[in-house]
């Protein structure tokens, strides 16, 4: 089996999200995709470890924020690389409540939906949620973030816990360009002078060393000395 096939599957960016007694909790998700039109239904798989699962599997709820192609990576990091078991990710986004109680992002969302799950299949790491859509509401228009953007352009990366996860994976990387790249050890995100951290204020051609000491990693979050140097 060739893994890079599968790099060829079209996916998007989306924060899924559900409700457990009151307390809220989100997720990036590449994997949603709508399943009928009648009824209107919808499906999102779901790594079985993730705090997201035990909500879903809690309330029968889940929500799908679609993102904007704009979305900066810090605010991707959020719902990707942190856990709702060390803190509310939610605290400081702004969101709002829907009527089943799950919790929708207004930044960088072009729209959202809302569903019950009337299905579910268990797949190995992951369980698929089926869904009837309960609620849906534009926010703004805008092109949504497809995952091949996410990689090629935001050049982010894949968590463990996703369904398309593969094993010693990495970013593309600009071998033209001389300068030392570094790589953060907590998320595997690659600091590349050549592109600099547009979204930090890193202009492109800035060398790591010159990067001031309160930047952080746009992905995690992790500081500059969780960095190493790359190849
Ligand atoms: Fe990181």
């Amino acid at each position: 089996m060739d893994p890079n096939v599968l790099h060829n599957l079209s996916y998007g960016m989306y924060i899924a999200s559900s409700v457990k007694e009151g307390a809220i909790n989100g997720q990036i998700v590449n994997t949603a995709f709508q399943i009928t039109s009648d009824p209107a239904t919808i499906a999102v798989s779901i790594n079985k470890k993730n705090l997201t699962h035990e909500y879903i599997e809690s309330s029968s709820r889940f929500s799908l924020s679609i993102l904007e192609e704009e979305t900066p990576l810090p605010f991707i990091g959020i719902f990707g690389f942190k856990s709702g078991r060390t803190g509310n990710k939610f605290k400081d986004i702004k969101h709002i409540k829907l009527g089943s109680g799950c919790p929708v992002v207004l930044d960088h969302a072009l729209c959202y939906i809302e569903a019950r799950v009337t299905k579910k299949l268990d797949c190995f790491t992951h369980t698929l949620f089926i869904g009837e859509i309960t609620d849906s509401r534009m926010i703004k228009t805008g092109r949504p973030m497809t995952y091949d953007y996410y990689h090629q352009v935001k050049r982010g990366i894949t968590p463990e816990a996703a369904p398309t996860f593969i094993k010693g994976e990495m970013p593309g990387i600009n071998k033209e360009v001389a300068m030392q790249k570094y790589r953060c050890v907590v998320c595997n995100y690659i600091y590349d002078p050549a592109l600099g951290d547009p979204d930090g204020n890193i202009a492109p051609g800035t060398p790591f060393e010159k990067i001031p000491d309160t930047w952080v990693c746009p992905v995690c979050g992790a500081d500059k000395s969780q960095f190493v140097k790359e190849g």
